[in-house]
């Protein structure tokens, strides 16, 4: 199983934890035998599946790492459902998925998570009609093992259980095994147009939100958005997956490179015309060479291809207020400039997540919802950014997630969550009253 005491460094190397010991569990004793050895594996026990979060949740500073990487079969494919270890990985389930045409019922963008922590933390879809917001709301069975050491199966018969394990982050048990609902693959037909700010402002407003998908790249400094329509594919033009995969990989690996590369052009005025004309045009050349044709969503879970430097931030808002947030938010990106200097060099992403109340701890609990994501290449003024950014949004009255939005405070937490995240917080002290699995991080936000 293997005991180390060697520093980890997050995917993309933004966060390192310092566990004193670090495990890779092959089976379910060998988790057991973690959990109830205090002295051999000290506390805080964190499950880690890729460790590509954005924030310290998976951290086990002083304490045990387990890793779930060799956990990671797929144990059985059911009427309508699968059944994985926790440590597999997403997009490899998702492409024996579409191997027999089946497709999981939300479908995250490319990754490189894990099963486990899609079925116990904020995984977004984007939505679909009829289709709810986060991943975890299709795990219907889980089994875990608890900060006792014991093993528990939660399924559809105890749903207030399995509504608090959905998006419990690891704080509640390891979980490692989870049976997820799956369907019979379908093609999206994808329309892409790059719009006014003002124009794009109008359509968010009109917009039946339960009845759409659509994800948008916005452009603060050009008050420009590029919108991306999802709809189901009848009839068209066929799959274009490889144009699909050429934009993934220029969009998310030589987009930041360029961006990283003029941005050492000296001069202000040339450097940021170079940047934004560049992010501009691959955007709207993908969007015509794209539009109109199907891909499928097992095309679109790929294992990210892209660059590791590029970092994002995810807070969310109601769907029925983002056409004030968006504007706002436009201002906000240049006020932010002209006093500090910085703006971010990649689009800001925006996606559209429906409702899901599937969980305690959902971030679209009473309604649709927008993400807001500024994205760069961590270039020198990223970090006060996120800071003003922070403040922003918690202003705002947006939601932050656990473990995609960095730098969070308590106090943003709170207001986000407000009674949720106490009633959360007495349900875990009852489940694990020696915190056991309570890290640093969980403890800071749920005190
Ligand atoms: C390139 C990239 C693309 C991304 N795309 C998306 C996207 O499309 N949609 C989206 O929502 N997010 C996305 N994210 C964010 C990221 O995938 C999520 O933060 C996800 O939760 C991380 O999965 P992981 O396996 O790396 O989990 P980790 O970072 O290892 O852990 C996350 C949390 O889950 C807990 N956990 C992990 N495994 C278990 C287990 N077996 N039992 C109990 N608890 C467990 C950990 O303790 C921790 O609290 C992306 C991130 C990157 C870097």
């Amino acid at each position: 199983m293997g005991r180390q005491a060697k520093s980890m460094r997050n995917w993309d190397g933004s966060i390192t934890s310092r566990p004193a010991a670090r495990v890779s569990p092959a089976n379910v004793s060998e988790i057991i035998a973690v959990i109830t050895n205090i002295k051999k594996y000290p506390s805080p026990v964190r499950a880690v599946g890729a460790f590509s979060s954005s924030t310290r949740c998976a951290a086990a500073d002083g304490g045990t790492v387990v890793d779930m990487g060799k956990m990671n079969r797929i144990l059985e494919y059911g009427e309508g459902y699968i059944r994985v270890q926790a440590g597999a990985r997403l997009y490899e389930v998702a492409r024996e998925l579409q191997k027999r045409g089946l497709e999981f019922a939300a479908s995250p963008g490319p990754s490189v998570m894990s099963m486990g922590s899609a079925a116990c933390g904020a995984t977004l879809a984007p939505a679909m009609p009829g289709q709810s917001g986060q991943l975890s709301s299709y795990a219907v069975a889980m089994k875990l093992v608890t900060p006792a050491g014991e093993l528990l199966e939660v399924d559809n018969s105890k749903p207030e259980l399995l509504r608090l394990l959905r998006c419990s982050y690891g704080l509640l048990g390891l979980v490692y095994e989870i049976t997820l609902l799956v369907r019979p693959q379908r093609a999206l037909k994808l329309r892409f147009d790059q719009l006014p700010l003002n124009t794009v402002l109008q359509l968010l407003t009109a917009l039946d939100y339960n009845a759409v998908s659509l994800g948008l790249q916005v452009f603060p400094f050009r008050k420009r958005v590029a919108v991306e329509h999802r709809g189901e594919h009848t009839a068209g033009r066929g799959s274009r997956r490889l144009v699909w995969r050429l934009q993934r990989w220029v969009l998310q690996q030589l987009q930041p490179h360029l961006g990283e590369l003029l941005a050492r052009i000296p001069v202000n005025a040339v450097r940021y015309r170079l940047i934004d004309g560049l992010n501009q045009a691959l955007n709207t050349g993908f969007g015509k060479a794209l539009s109109g044709a199907g891909v499928t969503t097992g095309d679109r879970i790929v294992r990210w291809p892209g660059n590791k430097r590029v970092r994002q931030t995810v807070w969310v808002f109601p769907a029925v207020s983002f056409a004030g947030v968006l504007n706002e938010y436009v201002d906000f990106c240049r006020t932010h400039f002209e006093s500090c200097g910085y703006r971010c060099n990649l689009p800001t992403a925006c996606e559209l997540i429906a409702a899901d109340n599937e969980s305690l701890l959902s971030v679209s609990s009473d309604g649709p919802v927008f993400t807001l994501e500024p994205r760069s290449t961590a270039d020198e003024g990223w970090n006060d950014f996120l800071v003003d950014f922070n403040d922003f949004c918690s202003r705002l009255g947006g939601r932050p997630l656990f473990n995609q939005t960095r730098g969070l405070s308590r106090d943003q937490a709170r207001r986000a969550y407000a009674g949720r995240l106490a009633n959360f917080s007495n349900l875990r002290k009852k489940v694990d009253p020696h915190d056991r699995l309570l890290n640093a991080f969980f403890d800071q936000i749920l005190a």
